[in-house]
């Protein structure tokens, strides 16, 4: 066996701070060539996309949560916690325009922990799970020796016909956000007790956007079903980022009208309170786990009439496809090129 490097690395090689998380996942991904003829999609989008037949593709995405990295324990509940595992997997199902079905947990746990942790972190994966109506089917349980994990795989479906990935959006197509944005960064930033005012009522609402995450899956499914997305990714990473994404996989770029951004009143006034703008925090924050889709220009009356009543935010249009390979972004009337920044497991900011 070849053995070279070490965990340090001792060749001239760059520190992941420097490289990121999607420098990272590139030299995973490189010359990887998938050897069996039901893989339609490998790495690159919310979930693996895998032909299982009878018209039906197979969905497959995994997401993990770390202790003092994604939560801290003394802020979030055992509950939450399991809700939010399920919740952001379920969410890339969507991204999909899939249904979710199966789910696996994998966990490593610290023997010091109480066995209430575990009852109340299943009570909360499965609310999620009773939701969305996915069956927890297996897993793994390991010690962890200081840091909480919780990893979820998610199986879902969709007709194959009806999948809709991150490549596909064509130049003059609407961007649509499913959601409200910016609500989990300020949610966050109350959790981390940053400075600001907002009314209590609003605090809970910003509070539990960051903790109990809201996935979209009928959205999601109804776009599918009626052809009208070209593209679609949840917002896991901010606006800007995930909508790169988007861009980079379809070869296209982007402007997006800030001014239309879907941002609650809540965190708009708890970001003024301190002088910061929410729509910042929707651009580049994260965690909303709304979906971001396009739709050619033709659909925009058919998206806000045809939306069914049971989907309760309605699409908000924030900008369209560009042929130009850059993101543009309209300020308080003024447009600037921006870089497609966002959260970055390895870059500090
Ligand atoms: P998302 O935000 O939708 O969960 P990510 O940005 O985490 O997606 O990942 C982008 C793509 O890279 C996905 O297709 C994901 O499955 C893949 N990916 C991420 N990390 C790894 C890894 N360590 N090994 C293989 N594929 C990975
Ligand atoms: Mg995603």
């Amino acid at each position: 066996m070849e053995c070279t490097g070490t965990f340090e690395g001792v060749y001239m090689g760059k520190k992941l701070s420097t490289l990121g998380e999607f420098g990272v996942i590139d030299i995973i991904s490189r010359d990887l060539h998938p050897r069996h003829s039901w893989v339609k999609t490998g790495i690159g989008d919310d979930c693996a996309v895998l032909d299982i037949g009878g018209g039906l593709s197979l969905l497959v995405t995994t997401d993990m949560l770390i202790e003092r990295v994604h939560f801290l324990p003394q802020k979030i509940t055992p509950y939450q916690l399991g809700w939010k595992a399920l919740a952001v997997n379920v969410s890339d199902i969507a991204a999909m325009g899939g249904e979710p079905k199966a789910a696996f947990l994998a966990l490593g746990l610290l023997p010091t922990l109480n066995e209430v942790f575990v009852h109340e972190l299943k009570r909360g994966l499965i609310a999620c799970a009773d939701e969305f109506q996915v069956d927890l089917l297996g897993g793994d349980t390991v010690t962890a020796p200081t840091e909480v994990t919780v990893c979820l795989t998610v199986l879902g479906t969709a007709p194959a016909d009806q999948v809709v990935r991150r490549a596909g959006a064509k130049p003059g197509d609407l961007i649509w956000l499913g959601g409200v944005v910016g609500d989990s960064t300020a949610g966050l930033h109350l959790l981390l007790d940053k400075p600001g005012n907002v009314p209590e009522s609003e605090r809970e609402q910003l509070v539990r956007a960051h903790l109990e995450p809201q996935p979209q899956v009928e959205l999601g499914r109804w776009l599918a079903a009626n052809s009208l997305a070209t593209a679609m990714i949840d917002v896991s990473d901010g606006v800007l980022q995930d909508l790169w994404h988007v861009c980079d996989q379809s070869g296209v770029g982007a402007k997006v009208d800030a001014d239309k951004l879907p941002v609650s009143p809540a965190a708009r006034q708890f970001a003024s309170s301190v002088g910061l703008d929410a729509r910042d925090w929707a651009l580049a924050g994260g965690e909303d786990y709304v979906l971001l889709f396009c739709t050619p220009p033709e659909k925009r009356d058919e998206v806000l009439a045809t939306c069914p009543g049971s989907i309760t935010q309605k699409p908000t249009k924030i900008g369209r496809i560009t042929a130009e390979r850059q993101l543009r972004v309209c300020f308080d009337g003024v447009w600037s090129e921006r870089a497609p920044s966002g959260y970055d497991a390895f870059k500090k900011k």
